[in-house]
């Protein structure tokens, strides 16, 4: 099946006579007539028994996931953020190291950076832009993982998959790429030799910013029997003797995430919140499209202005990374541009409050164009040399552009630059 038909169609398949839109099951727990079947259970989880591990609506949100990325399981948590931890939680304890590219959404290097650097894990950033012998000479004996944003958030640099793909093979580590902008519609990481995919779908997935939530997705190609990660392949005495490859096979990095990570920390989304996303999910293909198409109409705008001084959309012919997202985006590279306004930062304030159409909020990937001022706002926690490595100046506006008729959003750009001179 094609995406547009894996959007509506994967995940739920309803049987003679049941409801033909996926329905809520709004029930932490399932009734079984023994004692020894729940026991069975334990040993062989193929249904649902506690809602901390799976739930039936988010079950199948997830197949529709997993279908869409090409991979071979996934799991949903409460928020893009818990997905981004998880991921790394379950390569990574106390004394192991990672490799991210700097370049990431604000909120992961804070993450990574602070966070799980109280774990005792380390996070060792690298210019994406380096060369090969550069990369390498971070890598360390216990690294574990190497992770990058297909599209970052909010400097729009494309991430070379494929290169990092075979630099993190060759040191025996997985690559888990952030594919939250470009969503499989736009870019499936596993086709270019990535190994985990994550999302913060509050974003394209959802689309209409009802349900914050995340999924981790598992690509079912990494080996993980290399020597480097024994807690994959050696008995898990915290789940009576469980050997993660041995019972779910390619689908072991995600099982393990499960029987592990969710069952001790709960991040797991309600079923309303499958429910939600699902009805996103329906409608993504064909969004995705409309909002890169617009994207693009207004990037090409926005090149056309004086008081702009520079605007990054990767879908332009002159982007630094046109040539990367040809490669990797090509049919076409999201609804968000970057762009700085000439006079910094207070004239990228001054142009926020002149907006009537794009709504001011936290907020990107949303169906309403929306702005946002990352130095002031959503990056404000960043020190300036982590805010240059993120690749953000200070009059940078994110402007995410929704699916409203694309001259009315041209219009209120050109009303607001007026406004400001
Ligand atoms: C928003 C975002 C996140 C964090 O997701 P939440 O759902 O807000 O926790 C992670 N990665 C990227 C690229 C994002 O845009």
């Amino acid at each position: 099946m094609r995406d547009e038909t894996k959007c509506v169609r994967s995940g739920y398949k309803p049987k003679n006579g049941e409801p033909g839109v996926m329905p809520i099951v709004q029930s932490t727990t399932y009734v079984f007539d023994t004692a020894e079947e729940i026991g069975d259970l334990f040993n062989f989880p193929n249904a649902h028994m506690y809602s901390r591990f799976s739930n039936p609506t988010v079950d199948c949100v997830e197949k529709k996931i997993a279908d869409l990325e090409g991979g071979v399981a996934a799991m949903c948590t409460s928020s893009g953020q818990m997905a981004s931890m998880m991921s790394i939680l379950n390569l990574c304890k106390a004394g192991d190291s990672f490799i991210a590219a700097s370049a990431i959404y604000g909120g992961t290097v804070n993450l990574f950076a602070v966070s799980l650097q109280k774990l005792g894990i380390e996070c060792i950033f690298i210019d994406q832009e380096a060369d090969e012998e550069e990369i390498n000479a971070k890598f360390k004996p216990n690294t574990k993982a190497v992770f990058g944003e297909t599209l970052a958030n909010p400097a729009l640099s494309v991430f070379d998959i494929e290169k990092f793909a075979k630099i993190a093979h060759a040191h025996g580590v997985p690559l888990i790429i952030d594919n939250t902008f470009a969503t499989p519609v736009l870019c499936k990481p596993f086709e270019f030799g990535a190994d985990v995919v994550v999302h913060s779908t509050t974003k394209y997935m959802d689309g209409h910013a009802l349900q914050g939530g995340g999924v981790i997705v598992d690509g079912g190609r990494f080996d993980w029997s290399n020597g480097k990660f024994p807690e994959f392949t050696e008995p898990d005495e915290s789940y009576h003797g469980f050997v993660y490859t041995e019972k779910f096979g390619p689908a072991a990095y995600i099982g393990k995430a499960r029987m592990q990570l969710m069952r001790d920390y709960g991040a797991y989304p309600s079923a309303f919140a499958g429910f939600l996303l699902n009805l996103g999910l329906e409608t993504l293909a064909v969004r995705m499209e409309r909002y890169s198409d617009n994207a693009l109409k207004v990037a090409k705008y926005l090149k056309t202005k004086d008081q702009i001084e520079n605007v990054r959309y990767p879908g332009l012919c002159d982007d630094k990374y046109h040539a990367l997202a040809e490669k990797y985006l090509p049919k076409g590279c999201s609804g968000v541009i970057s762009f700085d306004v000439k006079g910094g930062r207070d004239k990228a304030a001054a142009l926020m409050n002149a907006f009537k159409l794009a709504c001011r909020e936290v907020h990107v990937a949303d169906i309403r164009t929306c702005v946002l001022h990352p130095a002031s706002m959503t990056h404000r926690q960043l020190t300036d040399e982590q805010l240059v490595a993120a690749g953000i100046n200070a009059g940078m506006v994110r402007f995410s552009c929704g699916l409203e008729n694309v001259d009315d959003i041209i219009e209120d750009i050109e009303q607001a630059l007026d406004a400001i001179k």
